[in-house]
Formats: structure tokens, C-alpha cells, sequence
């Protein structure tokens, strides 16, 4: 039979909103929709899905990859293998589908933000957004889906029965690795959330020498300075200051954004700012969609302008 698998992103006992993406692609493809989850309970609407399988394991059994794989080879027992396994495109979601893939031999494709019925096909993309790829099996073969977080949950539609619910017994897999706890981020002084303007620097922030001008300029405009994630990963700001997927999100009134190009997982972040001003010298870059105000330019002497006028 033919049918989805949704893969659940569950922690700490909450249902992670992302997984929505993953039911809003299953119902777009019309097919019956089974979600594999760990023990629990879960504030899961029961009517996005067609089957709910338990699997016995615990939310941190739940979390090793090899776990899943062994859950699966009972699931595809029972209910014949799917078609499509679905899985968020979280740090947890690719590990988990590499593995997936790898256990059964099956393709794979990673930050699926679309969708072509026609031709069957998958589109992800590229050059942050510019460009976007369409992929089509070539075999009949399942195939392995990660799904770009905030794509398709505006498609989500209710079932008009109550799902059934399955439970199956996954061994737990020898593995070389345990999940030993979740751990707190370290609380610092500077709360990017709570501000209500952000001044946001990216890459084209050029060097770290630059970063205390920026300072100097978020102190002269009462705003928090904050960035993007490579900033972070030069250790050239502490990771509190990351705006994005992997770090805060933040609503702002001002966020203005400089030598920030917009990947998505950038804007993901930030997009609910009530007013997001960008500056970048490339007039292309995707951040320009989501700005109510833009200015083609270079950061640096931007920068300096501000200064002088805000000093002046
Ligand atoms: C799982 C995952 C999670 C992620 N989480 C996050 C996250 O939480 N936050 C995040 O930000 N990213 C995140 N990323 C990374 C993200 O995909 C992008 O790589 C990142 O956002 C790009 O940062 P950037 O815009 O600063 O750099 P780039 O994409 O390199 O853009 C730099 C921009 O600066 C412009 N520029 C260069 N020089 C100048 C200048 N002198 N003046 C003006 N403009 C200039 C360029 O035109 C370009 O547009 C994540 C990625 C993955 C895979």
C-alpha cells in the first residue's frame, strides 16, 4: 500500500512546531499520512494523521539513529515500506536521514521546499535561494525526504476520521554512542529577544576588527547588536547574538541587517520584525524580499555615515 512516514521531532515531551512541515507535505501528496513517534503523550492533532505507531521507545532511545532504523524494519514488516519517509531538516533530522538512507540503501534529499506533482519531483535550493534544483527518483524506490522548516505547514489539512493506532516493539541497536542530556545555553547578560531595535551584522562584516565600530554604532542607536550565524562560528560575537534557525528568534520593531545575504535559515529568525531595513552592496541578495527598506551599499562606509550623522 502506498503510504507516508513522518519521522516526529519530539523534546522534552513537546511536539516541535517544524513536524507540521511534515504533515502539510504528506497531505499535499495525497497520500495516507502514518507518523512513527517515541512513548508519550504529545499535544499532536490525532486528525493530521491516518496511523499512529508507537514504537516503545523513550524520547532519548527515540533520538539515536539507529534506533529509528531497527523501529523501521518493523514498521516495513507490518505495513510494507513506505513511500516517502519524511524528517525535519534539523541537525537531527539530516543525521537521522543519512542513516536512514544509508541502513536501507534508499535516496536520499535533504531541505525539500516544493513539490512538482506532475513530474513527481522534489525542489530544493540554491545560492540562498536564487536558484532552485528539481530532483526525481529514477528508481520506484522510497525515497528519503528532509523538509525545509516553515515550507509546506500552511497546507496541513484535518483527516476526516480519527486515526488508528498501532504500537510495534523496537529493539534498541547496539550503537557506540548514548544520549546522555539535554544541556541549557549559558545564560548571558544580553537578551537579543527583548530588544526593540536590533542593529545585525553578517559576513560582509569583512573582519573581526570591524566588529567594535559596530558596537560603537549599536550604543549610539539604543540597539542590541546582534548577527548572523557565521559570525558566531568565527568566534568573532558570542552565540546569544545568533538571529536564525539555530539561534534566536526575534521580533523586533527595527531589525536592520547588514552584510546579511537572507538564507532562510537567517530569516526564519527574523522575518516577523515590524520594520527590517537591509543594507548589501549585491542589489540581488535575497534579504531584499523581506526588507521594507534597502540600501545598495558597502556596510563598512555605511557604518561610518551613520555614525557622523547620529553623532552629529
Ligand atoms: C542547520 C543550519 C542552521 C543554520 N542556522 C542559522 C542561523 O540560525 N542563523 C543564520 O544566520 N544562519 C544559519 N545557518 C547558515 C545559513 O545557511 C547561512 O549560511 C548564513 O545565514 C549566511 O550568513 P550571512 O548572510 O552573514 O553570510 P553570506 O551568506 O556569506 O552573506 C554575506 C552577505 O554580505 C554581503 N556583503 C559582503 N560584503 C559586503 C559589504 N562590504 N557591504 C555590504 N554587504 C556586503 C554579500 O553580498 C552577502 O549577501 C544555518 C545553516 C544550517 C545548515
Amino acid at each position: 500500500m502506498s503510504y507516508t512516514l513522518i519521522i516526529t521531532e519530539i523534546r522534552r515531551g513537546q511536539f516541535e512546531e517544524r513536524n507540521l512541515d511534515l504533515f502539510g507535505l504528506s497531505h499535499l501528496m495525497d497520500k495516507p499520512t502514518y507518523v512513527l513517534c517515541p512513548e508519550g503523550t504529545y499535544p499532536i492533532n490525532e486528525k493530521w494523521a491516518d496511523v499512529i505507531i508507537t514504537t516503545g521507545l523513550k524520547e532519548e532511545e527515540f533520538l539515536m539513529p539507529m534506533n529509528i532504523c531497527k523501529a523501521l524494519e518493523k514498521v516495513f514488516e507490518r505495513f510494507n515500506i513506505s513511500d516517502e519517509i519524511i524528517l525535519t531538516h534539523s541537525s537531527s533530522g539530516t543525521e537521522c536521514a543519512s542513516y536512514i538512507s544509508g541502513y536501507f540503501a534508499l535516496p536520499v534529499i535533504t531541505d525539500v521546499n516544493g513539490i512538482n506533482k506532475d513530474s513527481n519531483g522534489f525542489y530544493k535550493s540554491y545560492y540562498s535561494d536564487k536558484v532552485y534544483g528539481e530532483f526525481v527518483t529514477t528508481t520506484p524506490n522510497t525515497i528519503v525526504l528532509t523538509v525545509r522548516s516553515g515550507s509546506f505547514k500552511d497546507k496541513v489539512k484535518e483527516k476526516s476520521e480519527a486515526p488508528k493506532k498501532e504500537k510495534i516493539d523496537a529493539p534498541l541497536a547496539e550503537d557506540e554512542r548514548s544520549f546522555i542530556e539535554y544541556v541549557e545555553e549559558e545564560k548571558t547578560e544580553i537578551d537579543i529577544t527583548k530588544a526593540e531595535m536590533l542593529l545585525s551584522i553578517g559576513r560582509g562584516v569583512g573582519n573581526k576588527d570591524e566588529i567594535p565600530s559596530y558596537e560603537e554604532l549599536a550604543g549610539i542607536m539604543n540597539a542590541t547588536l546582534s548577527c548572523s550565524r557565521p559570525v558566531v562560528d568565527k568566534l568573532w560575537l558570542p552565540k546569544a547574538r545568533q538571529v536564525g534557525q539555530s539561534g534566536k528568534t526575534v521580533r523586533p520593531k527595527v531589525y536592520l541587517a547588514m552584510g546579511i545575504s537572507g538564507a532562510f535559515q537567517h530569516i526564519t529568525g527574523m522575518k516577523d520584525s515590524e520594520c527590517i531595513i537591509a543594507v548589501n552592496k549585491d542589489p540581488e541578495a535575497p534579504i531584499f524580499q523581506y526588507a521594507h527598506y534597502g540600501i545598495v551599499g558597502d556596510m563598512n562606509k555605511i557604518k561610518d555615515k551613520l555614525k557622523e550623522l547620529l553623532k552629529a
